[in-house]
């Protein structure tokens, strides 16, 4: 299996930023795209909590501020502080849907547990830009 030590290393660098005084429930993300830059995100929580960002959104929309589109992009890490592997929620697999490749890797872990997929996987038979075009 390909080594994610280093996009895991960095995501959970990122985790250390989140802002998540109501959940408690602290992400961290990060891209890496093909230069071999790394951008990091992490989870945004506001009291009105649907204003709340998601860490894998953060970083995301960082990389694509910085230029970087789909066919940039290596891999995406997100990883928690959770009893269990946290995967993307709802909102957050669409948006990946748009922005990154199918076969991307995406890594989750929790420090103890670490998995690889894809948004493919994660979000089967999505609404996408194909539908559009
Ligand atoms: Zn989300």
């Amino acid at each position: 299996m390909e080594c994610y030590d280093d996009i895991l290393t960095q995501a959970f660098a990122a985790m250390k930023n989140a802002y998540a005084p109501y959940s408690k429930y602290h992400v961290g993300a990060c891209v890496k795209t093909k230069d071999g830059t790394y951008i990091q995100g992490a989870n945004i929580e506001n009291a009105s909590y649907g204003l709340s960002n998601c860490a894998e959104r953060s970083a995301i929309f960082a990389a694509y501020s910085q230029g970087y589109r789909k066919q940039d992009i290596v891999s995406l890490a997100i990883v928690s502080d959770g009893k269990r592997i946290g995967t993307p929620c709802g909102a957050c697999r669409q948006v990946l849907v748009e922005l990154l490749e199918k076969d991307t890797p995406i890594v989750l872990s929790n420090g103890k547990d670490t998995l690889v997929t894809t948004i493919a996987e994660l979000l089967p038979m999505s609404f996408d830009s194909e539908d559009l075009s």
